[in-house]
């Protein structure tokens, strides 16, 4: 609209109109004299014609920058001192505008990353037992949908052990909350050695622990039980002697069943072996 508002001014001075002699009367000098004016006042409209298409330019460009295009081209103009100074610093300052922004996108991005990461640490955390480093219930709770989902779809048995040390409030009374949380340690281990990569273990809070065996059916799961339970018995700790465990086992039972389901029929189990006499493996 600046372009088109401007044209009027900006076309070239009419010959016809400015031919006309200003003194009827005078002669030909009048005539070359007028040709003369004519010719200057043609130049001194290019000039002003190539300086406002200058001006033009650069306002564009400056635009383009302010609009948020900082990679719109600043255009090179020399068709005056003055104009190529004004080009040249909107060029400088739109080459340091893009490094400004490309700056800032790489901070953004460093950042995000960062970010990211915490929440995957954060994530594993609220997942984690501080103590022993296995799963905590909530962790074990989405391994446990996960496995029982795998379970259904494949018709492939899915068993867990119910364990819980035995007199463990002995330890503590006796040892100190230290030496108690020692053996919770210990505990977690020989579970973490005992079974396979693929059981998911978890401490589902105090001294209980729980272990998910894909694959695995109630059969193989009380024998896995009982190399546990044995394992323990025959540990020989320097201060506290021999801790024991007892444990439950059950298996999931058709495609309806839940884990819910499946964690109480073990804890079930698991206080069968206490009222048994623990160091003890129930079905
Ligand atoms: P039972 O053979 O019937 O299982 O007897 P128990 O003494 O093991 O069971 P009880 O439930 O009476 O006591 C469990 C104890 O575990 C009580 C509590 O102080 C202790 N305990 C729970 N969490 C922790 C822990 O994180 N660290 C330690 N050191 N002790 C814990
Ligand atoms: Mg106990
Ligand atoms: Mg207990």
């Amino acid at each position: 609209s600046r372009r088109l508002s401007g044209r009027d001014e900006r076309s070239p001075p009419s010959l016809a109109s400015r031919s006309r002699p200003a003194h009827p009367a005078s002669s030909d000098d009048g005539g070359s004299a007028s040709i003369l004016r004519f010719r200057r006042s043609a130049r001194a409209w290019l000039a002003a014609r190539r300086l406002s298409d200058a001006l033009y330019a650069l306002a564009d460009a400056a635009s383009a920058v302010e609009a948020g295009h900082p990679g719109s081209n600043i255009p090179a103009m020399d068709s005056n001192r003055e104009v190529h100074q004004l080009s040249q610093a909107l060029g400088r300052m739109t080459h340091r505008l893009l490094a400004a922004r490309e700056a800032m996108e790489e901070k953004v991005r460093l950042r995000t990353l960062e970010l990211e990461a915490a929440n995957r640490a954060l994530d594993l955390q609220a997942r984690t037992d501080a103590l022993t480093g296995l799963l905590n219930r909530r962790g074990f709770e989405t391994q446990m949908a996960f496995a029982l989902a795998l379970a259904r779809r494949s018709t492939r048995p899915l068993s867990l052990i119910a364990v819980d040390v035995d007199h463990f409030k002995r330890v503590n009374d006796t040892y100190g909350h230290e030496t108690g949380d020692e053996v919770l340690r210990r505990l977690a281990r020989t579970l973490e050695t005992r079974l396979r990569g693929s059981d998911v273990i978890a401490r589902l809070g105090g001294e209980e622990f729980v272990a998910l065996l894909p694959d695995t059916d109630l059969e193989g799961a009380r024998a896995i039980a009982q190399t546990l339970v044995t394992a323990m018995a025959q540990q020989q700790d320097p201060v506290v002697g021999t801790i024991t465990v007892s444990a439950g086992v059950a298996s999931m039972r058709g495609a309806d069943d839940t884990g819910a389901a499946i964690l109480r029929r073990g804890d079930i189990a698991l206080y069968e072996a206490k009222g048994q006499g623990r160091n003890r493996v129930c079905v």
